[in-house]
């Protein structure tokens, strides 16, 4: 009995933790990073002559998006012509840009950062028991929209779709979209529910602002990981992201530590922890730097292996589909 009660004890304070981290991004960048993968698709260069088409889909796309949220042509206007590989270096961060806030999904959103962070991340405790978030499913739902397009020989909002449906995914490979808090410093601070929020955050922040300006800045070693041309073995998109997720959360413990190591205590500062921006730009003098740069870059690899994948299992489904040879 009393093990039961201290389970029932522990699932409250960490469905109460994951309140926590509720930042709706992953991964800074997904764009950015997506071209530098699929750029080296061979079959994408075929589609560099696309027609920007009018979205008409509100019949088959159902799932509600924020009210608020207008779809933007960034690339040009309808009727020019662009690429799949521009759709795609544009559209894989289109979900961040406030399409899943204001929305009333599930009554288990409040744990997970409100409707954007129920869509995107996929939180995974009690081996695997525990599962709260719609990631997956939300990669799901958009490849399936962009096979519907590519059916109706609309290539633009086919790869549009797609490359919605790749942010879902990608998003999952951020090892703190599927898990925020490492037991052990939920334990330590079991008493200051509104400190464990700050130090999750402070977490969350710096790591994707330390990698994203590393992107940005186009570090070398960086912009090489994103280059692997492995793929993984699975049917779905959905089941992809599932397994990213399972994959990714393992290295929650890690980050927090070594960040620790490499910002000092002051990263688990109750009252937040903010970093210049440009310093993230220098090199530091820091022992910890290639430990620190490794652990990002091997999620890195998991990013470009999603990519891989996802557009492995597009080809085949476009293939069969004969929609093109
Ligand atoms: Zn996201």
């Amino acid at each position: 009995m009393k093990q039961k009660k201290s389970v029932v004890f522990l699932v409250i304070l960490i469905s109460t933790v994951l309140i926590i981290s509720s930042s709706t991004f992953a991964w800074s960048t997904h764009g950015k990073m997506t071209y530098f993968v699929a750029s080296d698709v061979a079959w994408l260069e075929k589609y560099n002559n696309i027609t920007i088409t009018e979205y008409h889909y509100s019949d088959i796309d159902t799932e509600p998006y924020n009210p608020d949220f207008k779809i933007l042509y960034k690339e040009g206007y309808i009727g020019e012509q662009t690429s799949a590989l521009e759709i795609l270096s544009i559209y894989a961060d289109e979900p961040d840009w406030d399409m899943d806030t204001n929305l009333k999904l599930s009554s288990f959103q409040k744990i997970i950062g409100g409707s954007s962070g129920w869509r995107h991340q996929y939180y995974i405790t009690f081996f695997g028991i525990i599962r709260i978030g719609n990631a997956p499913k939300r990669s799901q739902y958009f490849y399936d929209l962009a096979l519907k397009a590519f059916d109706k020989d609309d290539y633009y909002w086919g790869f549009r779709f797609f490359a919605r449906a790749l942010h879902y995914a990608e998003d999952v490979s951020q090892p703190l979209h599927a898990f925020p808090l490492p037991i052990s410093i939920i334990l330590k601070n079991i008493f200051s529910i509104n400190g464990l929020v700050k130090i999750g955050e402070n977490h969350h922040y710096t790591f994707e602002d330390y990698q994203g300006t590393q992107i940005e800045i186009n570090r070398e070693d960086y912009i090489d990981v994103l280059k692997t041309t492995e793929t993984m073995d699975v049917n779905s998109i959905n089941r992809l992201a599932v397994l990213n997720a399972f994959k990714s959360k393992k290295d929650c413990n890690k980050i927090f530590d070594i960040q620790q190591k490499f910002y000092g205590e002051g990263i688990n500062n109750k009252e937040g922890f903010s970093i210049n921006k440009d310093d993230y730009k220098v090199l530091k003098d820091n022992e910890y730097q290639e430990e620190y740069d490794n652990i990002i870059k091997s999620h890195l690899i998991n990013f470009a292996i999603t990519v891989n994948t996802a557009l492995e299992l597009l080809h085949n489904d476009l293939l069969n589909m004969g929609v093109f040879n």
